[in-house]
């Protein structure tokens, strides 16, 4: 099976010039969706993470189905003031300002074996804030893995672990 096939391209969303990579149709088709999963959890299991963590929003929708099947604990990377209790806080730099990420204090523990996953590496910001955060937290970041890798803009350059994805545009 092709997963590309099951993936929409929305032409200038959500600003004129961008092409939006839309996982909703594969998410609709449930053989499709179960054979990315599938596929992407042997990528995962590879890498023998302890626990995967996915990126708010469309993050959680790859990283809970893959922690179910592998058998192991899911947590959650949020944008700020959304979780409760103690959180730990990264801070990065965008083109224009800046961006936060969190996750609960307790989320990790020092030395575990984290795998981050996200629906699509665009430039791979989101995903080395998410590396910076668990590495100030104490874990170790195994891997990265995502639905789609946009490898025209080079993100996967930016990452000093390794990365998998399931399909490349270039
Ligand atoms: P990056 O930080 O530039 O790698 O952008 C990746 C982040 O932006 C991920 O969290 C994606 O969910 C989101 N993103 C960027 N472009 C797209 C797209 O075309 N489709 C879906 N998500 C996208």
């Amino acid at each position: 099976m092709d997963i590309k096939d099951h993936i929409r391209q929305i032409p200038d969303f959500p600003k004129p010039g961008i092409n939006f990579y839309d996982i909703s149709t594969l998410l609709a088709h449930p053989d499709a969706w179960q054979v990315s999963m599938g596929r992407l959890a042997k990528k995962v299991a590879a890498w023998q993470p302890d626990v995967l963590a996915g990126i708010e929003s469309r993050g959680f929708l790859v990283a809970a189905p893959l922690a179910l099947k592998l058998g192991m604990g899911f947590v959650m990377v949020r944008k700020p003031n959304k979780l409760p209790g103690d959180v730990k806080s990264h801070t990065y730099d965008l083109e224009y300002g800046s961006d936060t990420v969190e996750i609960q204090a307790d989320a990790v523990q020092p030395g575990q074996r984290v795998v981050i996953c996200d629906d699509l590496l665009a430039t791979g910001g989101t995903a080395l804030a998410a590396i910076n955060l668990f590495r100030e937290a104490g874990a170790e970041v195994v891997g990265v893995a995502s639905i789609i890798e946009l490898s025209f803009l080079e993100g996967r350059k930016r990452l000093d672990v390794p990365f998998d994805a399931l399909i490349t545009y270039d």
